[in-house]
């Protein structure tokens, strides 16, 4: 554990948290008195200060499969689960996904062909329009 004592920035810790109080973000004031994020919230808890969550909340998301509200763990995901993911049965376009229009990929991952079809319509009209 480093000593919150032996940080030296050009603010007092009172300077800092009426900043921070007023709005300023620890990033803001990090890079105002060019020292680290973490010496400013060192800093700002010491004095008394109650921290803001940084972190920002991902939207929830309603699970297509079995409707379940969920916190995305990242931008892409649509399902709550793997099993989810496996168990659609529409895809991303809202085709049907039945046993023959989807691919299966190793490991339990599936695509749908209608859609597989349109990119690869897409793909070749692109590329077309390129050798005009
Ligand atoms: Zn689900
Ligand atoms: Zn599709």
């Amino acid at each position: 554990m480093k000593k919150a004592t032996s940080i030296k920035i050009s603010a007092t810790s009172e300077q800092l948290a009426v900043e921070y109080m007023a709005g300023a973000t620890i990033r803001g004031l990090a890079a105002k008195y060019g020292c680290s994020k973490q010496n400013i919230s060192i800093r700002l808890l010491n004095y008394g200060v109650a921290m803001r969550h940084s972190t920002r909340m991902r939207p929830d998301r309603v699970c297509p499969t079995c409707g379940k509200i969920f916190q995305t763990r990242k931008k892409s995901q649509l399902f709550c689960r793997q099993e989810c993911v496996r168990m659609k049965d529409t895809c991303i376009r809202g085709h049907e996904l039945t046993e023959d229009n989807r691919y299966h990929y190793p490991g339990g991952n599936s695509r749908c062909k209608l859609c597989q079809n349109i990119r690869d319509a897409d793909y070749r009209a692109r590329k077309k329009a390129r050798q005009l």
